[in-house]
């Protein structure tokens, strides 16, 4: 296969997400990246959104293997993040034109957690009346949470399948009955059904995961009408299981840890040129392996930036993965920081404005 005569194609099929997916050579990677910025310039143009990323709480109910704020992580101390200061960041947020807000969490399925994001939506959207579009990402719930979280006022929903592989999956979760795929599938047919713009993603670079396997993902983005995509590399977390057996396996080299970082850039850019008019996530795990992963991103055909507007004290206590970057800088840092990669790369920045999926309105009549 010729990569030239692949990227001409209109519509690609499987195979030719694999041979992308697949390519090393530095001069094929670049003719990929070059071809999927194309088409964010047709179908997005040269503009990145950012939405402020608000991890607000580490407490969790799941003990995902590869997480390090499962459940059973003990090294970690757990937080609550004060409202006050929750509303606080959100109104930094407005001021500083930042568009959106998204509130991430470990997940919880309690009245008492429920109710709490309830309020603080309602109250978050008060703020500029209205004018802060919200994203939430605090896992599964059932469809009576999803609607009144939408009622209060939030649009967005970000649940990563994490792989579209069943059997993948099965190996990275515990199997004690609350870690299913098809529940979690059945969540993102849920948020569709109760009106949200539905994201998903999934962890790149795992162990045992294959081409075909990150190609299918990008099938099921397709087949489940999603909007949004936030998918990223696969970083090991030192107190998990996971990152032990990888660890352990001696897996976790620099040379693999270069390859998930190609891997994640190679799935942003063959998502973009297959799905064409989906939000597509720069995300900060890339950036956990390679300072200018970010932008990497950008240039490859990813859109929206997620600065860390969580409140200093907790970052720490906020680690999914090891070396997560912007621990220590402030939120006014983060702002700038951005904004200059985003400069550097000859993009924009989309200043308060939602930025949301245009594939949302173009397929708002299909079935997801
Ligand atoms: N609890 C919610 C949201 C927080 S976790 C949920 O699970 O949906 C958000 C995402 O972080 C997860 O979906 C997962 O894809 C990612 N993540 C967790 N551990 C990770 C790791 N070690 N490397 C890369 N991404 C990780
Ligand atoms: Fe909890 Fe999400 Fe981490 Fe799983 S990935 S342990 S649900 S925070």
């Amino acid at each position: 296969m010729d990569i030239q005569t692949i990227l001409q194609k209109d519509q690609l099929n499987k195979e030719d997400l694999v041979f992308l997916l697949g390519r090393t050579d530095r001069a094929e990677c670049q003719a990929l990246y070059e071809a999927a910025y194309r088409v964010k310039l047709e179908y997005i143009g040269n503009v990145d959104y950012y939405r402020g990323l608000l991890e607000f709480s580490n407490r969790c109910i799941k003990n995902c293997l590869y997480c390090g704020i499962r459940r059973d992580n003990t090294e970690v101390a757990r937080f609550d993040t004060p409202r006050e200061d929750i509303l606080q960041m959100a109104r930094w947020c407005f001021e500083n034109q930042y568009g959106s807000l998204c509130l991430q969490s470990g997940e919880r399925q309690d009245e008492a957690f429920i109710a709490y994001v309830e309020s603080l939506i309602r109250d978050i959207k008060r703020i500029g009346g209205g004018a802060l579009g919200l994203t939430l990402c605090c896992g599964e719930q059932t469809e009576e949470t999803y609607r009144r979280w939408y009622d209060a006022g939030a649009h967005r929903y970000l649940l990563r399948i994490e792989t579209s592989n069943p059997r993948l999956y099965a190996t990275l979760h515990p199997q004690d009955g609350h870690h299913q795929w098809q529940v979690r599938k059945d969540c993102l047919a849920a948020l569709a059904r109760t009106g949200w713009q539905v994201g998903t993603g999934v962890m790149i670079g795992l162990p045992g995961q294959t081409l075909e396997d990150l190609a299918d993902d990008i099938l099921f983005y397709q087949e489940n009408n999603i909007a949004m995509v936030g998918m990223g590399p696969y970083v090991v977390h030192h107190n998990t299981p996971l990152g032990n057996e990888v660890t352990a396996a001696g897996r976790d080299t620099r040379r693999d840890r270069e390859e998930r970082l190609r891997l994640g850039i190679n799935m942003v850019a063959a998502t973009r040129l297959y799905l064409k008019d989906v939000n597509i996530a720069a995300t900060t795990a890339l950036q956990a392996l390679h300072p200018l992963g970010r932008e990497m991103a950008l240039k490859a055909g990813a859109n929206i930036l997620m600065p860390l507007v969580t409140v200093q004290r907790y970052r720490t206590q906020y680690q999914l993965y090891d070396n997560k970057p912007c621990l220590e800088d402030s939120q006014d840092e983060c702002r700038h920081c951005l904004a200059g990669r985003v400069a550097s790369i000859g993009d924009r920045v989309g200043w308060g404005e939602w930025g949301d999926s245009p594939h949302f309105f173009n397929h708002l009549g299909d079935k997801g």
